[in-house]
């Protein structure tokens, strides 16, 4: 039985990789950082029915240490770093803290994977972020980046580093640079979902208004169920490299609101409110990915639509809502 590990287990790809691993014989080892609230910290594998099956060891991502006793004892084949401060917006406001989480602890990572398992297969989750203030009208694995976070810098250096590890040590070290992936279990604070959870809660009469930023910020939006499938047929490659995860397709904020209050049979225009407060010291204005590499060297497409993944959401936040499970 392989075994995997993963960290940032109990984030939104964390448990959409842990239920497609388990799936395929895996045995599935998570990385959880000590909280206070151990009570809801599991919620999404919870939510998709995993945390019973999957095993989870005490870390954290800025505990050198602790990552290399997890080698050592765990001896784990494919590792896939997927913790990160990961909110753009916070990544200003805590810029250095991201840059020890996102940028530092991925390459604590590869030095304990390099002291502990350096036969084990790394997946780093590089980000289309780090694109930026685009330099091509379509991202693909060779547009130059241009990062315009906090957030996106520390990704650059990560998946800098990351390959650096793979040519300096010939470890077996991929990096995907995924564009924005969403789903039910996506974080509360993100576009998407602060777009299905409010259009939900007005629905059901909780609340009139849904505040929003720059509505005409573009995103190449995918469901996160068909990007963790690419991680893994990255691992499953003889010869590590990296490669773009994107539908290929592009959506503004506001298109995608207007498509979850229409499903919900609501007018965008009766209930979004522009908050200035919302928006960013820098933007970036759209991101449109090339997927090409992914479907012709790993044979990955992605299999959701985009309005799919809108029902999906807004009948996850309507269901919890009525079980009265969501804040
Ligand atoms: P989430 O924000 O949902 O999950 C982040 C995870 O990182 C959580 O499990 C969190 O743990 C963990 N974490 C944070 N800090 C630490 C730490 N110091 N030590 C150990 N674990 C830590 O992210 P997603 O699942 O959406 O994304 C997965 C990865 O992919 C991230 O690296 C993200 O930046 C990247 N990415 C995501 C994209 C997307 O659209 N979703 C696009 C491109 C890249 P806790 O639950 O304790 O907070
Ligand atoms: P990001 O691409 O990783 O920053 O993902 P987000 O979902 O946080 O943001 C996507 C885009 O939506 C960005 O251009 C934001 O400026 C824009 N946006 C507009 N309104 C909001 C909002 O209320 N919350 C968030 N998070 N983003 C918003």
């Amino acid at each position: 039985m392989p075994k995997a590990l993963i960290t940032g287990i109990t984030g939104q790809d964390g448990a959409y990789l842990s239920e497609f691993l388990l799936g395929k014989g895996y045995e599935v080892v998570g990385l959880l950082r000590r909280s206070a609230s151990s009570d809801v910290i599991g919620e999404r594998l919870r939510w998709i029915g995993v945390i019973d099956h999957v095993r989870l060891v005490d870390g954290d991502l800025m505990d050198l240490s602790s990552l290399i006793r997890i080698m050592a004892s765990e001896k784990p084949d494919e590792i896939y770093n997927l913790a990160a401060q990961s909110f753009v917006a916070t990544s200003w406001q805590q810029p250095i803290l991201t840059g020890q989480v996102t940028g530092m602890g991925a390459v604590n990572m590869l030095e304990a994977t390099r002291i502990a398992c350096p036969q084990a297969r790394f997946y780093q989750a590089s980000s289309s972020e780090m694109f930026g203030r685009i330099q091509a009208a379509r991202q693909s694995e060779t547009t130059p980046f241009y990062p315009r976070s906090p957030y996106a810098a520390a990704k650059l250096y990560a998946h800098w580093m990351t390959i650096n590890y793979r040519e300096s040590f010939g470890m077996h070290a991929s990096s995907g640079i995924l564009f924005n992936h969403e789903s039910p279990l996506r974080g509360i604070e993100f576009v998407t979902r602060r777009i299905t959870d409010g259009v939900a809660r007005i629905k059901m009469g909780r609340a009139t208004h849904l505040r929003l930023g720059n509505m005409s910020a573009q995103r190449d939006w995918g469901h996160a169920r068909d990007y963790v499938r690419a991680m893994w047929l990255m691992l499953q490659q003889n010869v590590a490299d990296d490669y773009v995860i994107a539908t290929g397709e592009t959506t503004s904020v506001k298109d995608f609101c207007d498509m979850a209050f229409t499903a919900a049979g609501l007018h965008a225009a009766d209930h979004v409110q522009v908050d200035q407060a919302l928006l960013r010291p820098a933007e970036v204005d759209i991101l449109h990915g090339d997927p090409t590499k992914a479907m012709t060297k790993l044979g990955w497409k992605p299999q959701t639509t985009l309005s799919g993944m809108v029902g999906e959401m807004l009948e996850a936040d309507l269901a919890r809502l009525a079980s009265n499970a969501a804040r």
